[in-house]
């Protein structure tokens, strides 16, 4: 779409041996660093600040090349921003720095084991003790976790109020009572559990105001929704293009599959598909970048929507017409079967999109 998107797609080809040497469920920090060594994480955390076309583009590009690059940056991306948007001078002077260059490693922890879908009901207790806060309970399905250093961590100081008594914390991770593992998923994806007992963090690691963290939350995952699509997009263009060159090279029955009307309509829905999920993924990111709040929620919802499914689509396809070949479990195609199926559960699930654009339609936003 644009010179980013390519440039992007050259450093995720380029960044593929690195990410090769990651350890399935860990953090693999050569990358993190590489990315940060690459000025990606200047883009989002630097003085110029951060925009959503940009990011879509980024996550777009690397996608096609280097899902694992991709998520890198993606999940740096989620537990730092709230820090660039929300944090105190110190706060932002301590920890960004480390952010930008990838040593340290960053995550955003707002899913707790009670607490998923309807994230506002969350559990986890902040209660004030003096100058700092004692944090108690437990965030799960954590990106980066239990390895990250840095976490944005979304806990309750007033209880019994739903999402208006939530507050945004800066933890960094090595604090005594802070334990973890790690959860091995399908998908090549760091993610794990942290458990804090009791743990002390400084008033002054509160992002933003007390009890107005999950707007923290939400401002953050604003940004970030429509560059889900945007990832999504990226593996659909990889399998299609996958797909339409074996097509056209793959003989059966004496004629390339791509003379069969049945594999070159499905290649052409899923085409169509990519096609109109791009316009929804950049307006929704265009519709952030120019403030305009009331129709954002709406059209960032459709974009993850339509983006992911079209993407679990555009796979499922591509495996189709390549046959036997789409599952030797070392294919590209494989490696895509496992990464497109998360992005329609994290970040808001399909139904919760759906949920939202049809609450955003009733209220005359879309
Ligand atoms: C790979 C991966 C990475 C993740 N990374 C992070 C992270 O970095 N930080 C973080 O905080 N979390 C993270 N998560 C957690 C993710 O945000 C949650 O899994 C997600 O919000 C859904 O919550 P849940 O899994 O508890 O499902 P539930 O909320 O229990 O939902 C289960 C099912 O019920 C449906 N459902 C629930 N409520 C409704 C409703 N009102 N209407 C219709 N259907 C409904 C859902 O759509 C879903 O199909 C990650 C998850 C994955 C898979």
């Amino acid at each position: 779409m644009t010179g980013l998107v390519e440039e992007m797609e050259r450093l995720g080809s380029e960044l593929v041996p690195v990410a090769e040497l990651g350890k399935p469920g860990h953090v693999n920090r050569d990358l993190v660093v590489a990315l940060g060594g690459a000025g990606l994480f200047s883009r989002l955390f630097g003085e110029g600040g951060v925009t959503a076309t940009m990011l879509c583009q980024v996550r777009q590009g690397l996608a096609r090349s280097c899902t694992e690059a991709e998520t890198a940056f993606a999940v740096q991306g989620l537990g730092g921003v709230p820090i660039h948007l929300f944090g105190s001078d110190s706060v932002k002077e301590r920890w960004l720095p480390g952010a930008r260059t990838g040593e340290l490693v960053m995550a955003f922890a707002l899913t707790e084991p009670g607490a998923g879908s309807d994230a506002g009901s969350l559990s986890m207790a902040a209660e004030r003790d003096g100058g700092t806060f004692r944090l108690t309970g437990t965030k799960t399905y954590i990106s980066n976790a239990p390895e990250a250093d840095v976490a944005t961590v979304f806990a309750r100081t007033t209880p019994e109020v739903g999402a208006r008594g939530v507050t945004a914390f800066v933890v960094p991770t090595d604090l005594p009572g802070v334990t973890g593992r790690t959860v091995e998923m399908i998908s090549n994806h760091p993610i794990g559990e942290w458990i804090f007992d009791g743990v002390s963090v400084p008033a002054e690691n509160i992002l933003g105001e007390p009890d107005h963290g999950f707007g923290v939350a939400m401002t953050t995952l604003d940004l970030f929704r429509p560059s889900v699509g945007a990832f999504a997009l990226g593996m659909a263009e990889t399998a299609l293009r996958i797909a339409v060159e074996h097509a056209q090279t793959r003989e059966a029955f004496g004629s390339p599959l791509s003379e069969f009307q049945g594999v070159a309509h499905q290649l052409a829905d899923v085409r169509v598909g990519i096609e109109a999920a791009t316009h929804l993924v950049y307006n929704a990111a265009a519709a952030y970048d120019r403030g305009e709040r009331e129709t954002l929620t709406g059209r960032s919802a459709m974009a993850k929507l339509a983006a992911t499914e079209t993407a679990q689509r555009a796979v499922d396809v591509a495996i189709q017409v390549l046959g036997a070949r789409g599952l030797e479990s070392d294919s590209t195609l494989a490696h895509l079967y496992t990464e497109v199926r998360a992005p329609r559960i994290y970040e808001g699930t399909s139904e919760i999109q759906r949920n939202i654009i049809a609450r955003e339609l009733f209220r005359g936003h879309l």
